[in-house]
């Protein structure tokens, strides 16, 4: 064990160093040093366990010299000696950061070893905590709170200074979906691995921390600012994009990344980072594996959303949403075959169509409270229409990804079934391709549940969204919804019209019926019977309406290949 004495009294150097001895187990080297400066000079030089300081010493103050020594090498522990018997000052000293005090010559030494020995050990587990609170205990780099200091001394220095500096913010793209399908352990392979490459590709005055879950922040300091930063951010997007080989298997992950830079984006550090973050949120919404530099028109969406959120909220306290329903026929014969319902936002004497908030509820998370508002209004609408001539057969009800994979969907459904009196063979669930994309185990759960309360499961938009046919064959599905932007495009567009006709061969061979949205004209429709679709909805048809001027809709009548719309006949 190395051990620094720093003491001006012969007599009690040598006293020490006699207690000292006493200890075989201790086998301490003991280098002596008569004032601080000579101290200071053996500290530079060689690494100390302990170090054992008299506070009274030719050339500085005791406080002094404990400030100096923690300067020089802030992770030496040091044990005080003082011939002082004054409680307060003694706490003063340990309040410095002194690992331990003792008062001279109090025993016979054995206090000295204890001393010693107590001190060390003190300040390992200080450190050791230290590290805890500094670093993130998987990855090994700083975590949050080291970096917020970071950024705080680095904003004050780019202040000061009139240099930049960038803020990055990492987050990996469906990283859940690596933890739920290959485990939380894999998991924490994967983001430790992820955490090297970044390590590995960035500079050494450079601050990489892990923010939490799958989101890292990078601190680059003296860069060209923007150019800096934005070289930096395709490296690292091309660098963590590469395969990870992870216990004999290959996986693949993509990061967005938002990018502040200061003083152009001005701010606290806590400004920033919300600014990087919100810059990562628009990368992911631009299609994610990329990166984007904050602006202040994504300041201004932001502060867009969280008012129209507001609004939301209060919308549904106040009655202020309402169902309207698009008619749905039976192509061969113009039968009303269902109804789909589609919500409308009375809001300051405006329409608001969900386009402009079904978004951001989504985000909001407010979505829940919505659709529960949409099911129980839809179920109360089939209760009242229940029975009635002019009535659809069934209503179509929107459902987002969010809500069907609620904890409580299932009880929640069963109690609006029952309170409604609901027969659920007149409902269908319309899903986006987005709710199948998840863990494959639970989505079949979710649809199966929907199943067996009875319900017709169509998928809405189809072709759009992620184009893996194989979930058409593993899910109870029923229908298929082809989307306006392929029906729109017959007869205008060769491939739109091609999909199309795809899609309806692919549906008769799996055996799905199918439904054709936005039909706007006679081509359309002629094309999509020709081919076999066998429902349909447009403005061709109706808009969608309120139950009472749906109650009023004309009703349709084939009159020997001449298709009449329009005509003013109730089925009777
Ligand atoms: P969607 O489910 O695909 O609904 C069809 C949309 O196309 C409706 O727009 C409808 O008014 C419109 N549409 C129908 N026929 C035609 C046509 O011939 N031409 C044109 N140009 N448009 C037509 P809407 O009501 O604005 O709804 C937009 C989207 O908002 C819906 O798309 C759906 O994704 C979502 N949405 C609507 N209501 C709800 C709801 O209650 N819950 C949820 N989660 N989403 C909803
Ligand atoms: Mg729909
Ligand atoms: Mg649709």
């Amino acid at each position: 064990m190395k051990l620094l004495l720093v003491e001006d009294e012969l007599a009690d150097a040598k006293f020490v160093k006699a207690c000292l001895g006493r200890d075989k187990a201790l086998t301490p080297e003991i280098v002596h040093a008569v004032c601080l400066s000579e101290a200071l000079t053996h500290l530079e030089e060689t690494d100390f366990d302990v170090v054992i300081l008299d506070l009274h010493l030719p050339d500085a103050s005791g406080e002094e010299c404990v400030r100096k020594i923690k300067l020089t090498k802030p992770d030496v522990p040091i044990v005080v000696l003082s011939g002082e018997e004054n409680e307060d000052y003694a706490i003063e000293i340990l309040n410095q950061g002194v690992q331990d005090y003792l008062v001279k010559w109090h025993d016979d030494g054995k206090g000295i070893l204890r001393s010693v020995r107590y001190g060390i050990e003190r300040k390992r587990s200080e450190l050791k905590l230290a590290h805890l609170a500094a670093f993130d205990s998987l990855t090994q780099i700083p975590n949050r709170n080291f970096f917020v200091d970071c950024l705080e001394r680095a904003v004050s220095r780019a202040q000061r200074n009139g240099t930049m500096l960038a803020l990055l913010f990492l987050d990996l793209d469906r990283f859940k979906g690596v933890n739920d399908t290959l485990g939380h352990h894999f998991g924490d392979k994967l983001l430790i691995a992820v955490s090297e490459r970044i390590s590995a590709s960035v500079r050494d005055g450079d601050i990489l921390a892990r923010m939490g879950g799958d989101e890292f922040a990078l601190l680059l300091e003296d860069r060209n600012g923007v150019a800096g930063a934005e070289a930096t951010a395709s490296k690292l997007i091309k660098v963590l994009a590469d395969p990870y080989e992870l216990e004999g298997r290959i996986v693949n992950i993509t990061t967005s990344i938002g990018i502040t830079v200061f003083p152009q984006d001005r701010g606290s550090p806590e400004s920033l980072l919300k600014n990087a973050d919100i810059a990562m949120y628009q990368a992911k919404s631009a299609g994610r594996n990329g990166f984007k530099f904050f602006t202040e028109k994504m300041q201004n969406r932001i502060v867009h959303q969280h008012r129209v959120a507001q609004e939301i909220r209060s919308g549904l306290e106040n009655d202020e949403f309402f169902l309207a329903y698009q008619p749905q026929y039976r192509l061969s014969d113009n039968r009303l075959d269902g109804a789909e319902a589609l919500i409308r936002w009375n809001h300051k004497n405006k329409l608001v169509m969900p386009d402009e908030f079904i978004g951001i509820a989504e985000e909001s998370g407010q979505i829940i409270d919505v659709g529960y508002w949409v099911i129980e209004e839809a179920f109360r609408q089939s209760n009242a229409w229940c029975n009635t001539e002019t009535a659809p057969p069934r209503i179509a009800i929107n459902i987002s990804p969010r809500q069907m994979h609620q904890p409580n969907f299932n009880r929640e459904l069963q109690r609006l079934i029952a309170k409604y009196d609901v027969n659920p063979e007149s409902i269908e669930i319309e899903l986006t391709e987005s709710c199948l994309i998840q863990d494959s185990n639970v989505v079949k759960d979710s649809l199966q549940m929907l199943k067996d309360f009875g319900f017709a499961i169509a998928i809405d938009d189809f072709g759009t969204g992620h184009s893996c046919l194989d979930y058409l064959r593993r899910f109870p599905i029923d229908i298929l919804k082809i989307d306006r932007a392929f029906v729109k495009d017959i007869g205008v567009d060769d491939e739109s019209t091609a999909i199309c006709k795809a899609i309806l061969s692919i549906a008769d061979g799996l055996n799905k019926q199918t439904i054709g949205e936005g039909i706007e004209n006679e081509t359309q429709l002629e094309f999509l019977i020709q081919n076999g679709c066998q429902r349909g909805q447009g403005f061709m048809y109706s808009k969608a309406v309120v139950p009472s001027e749906f109650e009023a809709l004309p009703v349709l009548e084939v009159s020997s290949g001449d298709r009449q719309y329009g005509a003013r006949k109730k089925l009777g």
